[in-house]
């Protein structure tokens, strides 16, 4: 895997996508082994060789190394189809290690969980949001810390789902709700901590878990409707940052022309007070009797704002996550059916819009993903 490939477009070469660097050869195939036994399951070394395309002598050689870094265990043999030995099958220790994941987008309590390496939950640890905003910071270290302490394995690292802005070195750059700019969350916590930390904003952790365990597409939109309404993005299997880490936040884009309620940040008609928890309790609860045609409202400005989004970026998932009874049913179909009238019917009509089956738990198991995909290169 030493391909120097580059994609040209238009007579412009694009940046080289496939490089890969003799040193970085031996890390590459290290990932391929572990991400083929994350998806497959436990093999022999013969199907690992096949399956990976490397040699069987490069196989022998990474499985001994992962072994002893207990990252892969034996795991019996499988019984021979013909003469010759039981072949001796490998799989990853989902039990030798753990990650701990924080999320940190609920409006009341801070929630923490030890997960297995499968994103299996084994422990959870929450905490009141702190009144006073000088505390937030030292709350969260110490769920961490207890985390930690509760993991009873070794923590491959602790990932973190936080509302706001976050650079790609785990900086929040903005959270109006905790007062943070420039906060270095993810520097903070592995000097606490003394283990690596990854951290980002909750909705892009939230698309990695439906990516990586809820079997979501390389293209989707997952869009997160709380107490604010954002979104995480993949394209073409990759999460999409943005040129200042903002991408996804279209709580704020105003939808139509035709004015709207009032939003916080001071505009009308934001997708926010459209369609945020709160926008749409205080809606329905002036008029409960118009309950489907004020859901269908709201789900026909989400499919007015991802309209463009679905046309530029020729998406096939829209998935919703947030409170049940209100996205589920009339709102999600009126998002699906101004998608598709909105969009370019032969490639677009298929879009589907759906509910995560992550529940509440899609921050936590997001956050597994960034810890799983930094330290061993698996998502
Ligand atoms: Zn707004």
């Amino acid at each position: 895997m030493t391909g120097t490939e580059t994609r040209s477009f238009g007579g412009r070469v694009l940046r080289q996508v496939t490089k890969v660097l003799p040193e970085h050869a031996r890390a590459h195939n290290r990932s391929l082994v572990l991400q083929t036994l994350f998806h497959q399951g436990a093999m022999s070394r013969a199907d690992l060789s096949r399956e990976t395309g490397l040699t069987r002598v490069t196989i022998s050689d990474l499985v001994a190394e992962l072994i002893s870094d207990g990252y892969v265990a034996e795991r019996g043999t499988r019984e021979a189809s013909g003469p010759g030995k039981p072949a001796i099958l490998v799989d990853l220790d989902r039990e030798g290690h753990r990650i701990v994941g924080l999320d940190l987008s609920n409006t009341d309590r801070f929630l923490g969980a030890v997960l297995t390496l499968d994103g299996e939950i084994v422990a959870r640890h929450d905490v009141a949001v702190p009144a006073d905003r000088e505390d937030i910071l030292g709350v969260v270290t110490q769920l961490a810390r207890d985390l930690v302490a509760d993991a009873h394995a070794p923590v491959l690292g602790v990932g973190v789902g936080t509302p706001g802005v976050v650079d790609d070195r785990g900086i929040v750059l903005a959270a109006p709700n905790f007062g943070w700019t420039g906060v270095d969350l993810e520097g903070v916590l592995s000097r606490e901590l003394g283990l690596p930390v990854l951290v980002a904003n909750d909705a892009n952790a939230a698309v990695l878990a439906e990516y990586t365990f809820g079997g979501a597409p390389d293209d989707v939109l997952l869009v997160r409707v709380g107490r604010g309404v954002g979104s995480g993005l993949l394209a073409g299997g990759q999460p999409m940052r943005g040129s200042r880490f903002a991408a996804g936040e279209i709580g704020h884009v105003t939808v139509g022309t035709d004015g709207g309620p009032e939003c916080v940040c001071g505009k009308v008609g934001c997708l926010e007070a459209w369609l945020s928890v709160p926008s749409l309790e205080r809606r329905l609860a002036v008029d409960d009797a118009g309950r489907d045609a004020t859901l269908r409202d709201a789900g026909e400005r989400l499919g007015i704002a991802l309209a463009p989004i679905v046309g530029a970026l020729d998406l096939s998932e829209i998935v919703l996550s947030g409170p049940l009874e209100l996205l589920d049913g009339a709102l999600a179909q009126a998002t699906v059916e101004t998608l598709r009238a909105r969009t370019l019917a032969r490639f677009h009509d298929g879009v589907q819009v759906r509910m995560t089956a992550q529940g509440e738990d899609i921050v936590l198991r997001g956050a597994a993903v960034m810890v799983l995909s930094g330290q061993l290169g698996v998502s």
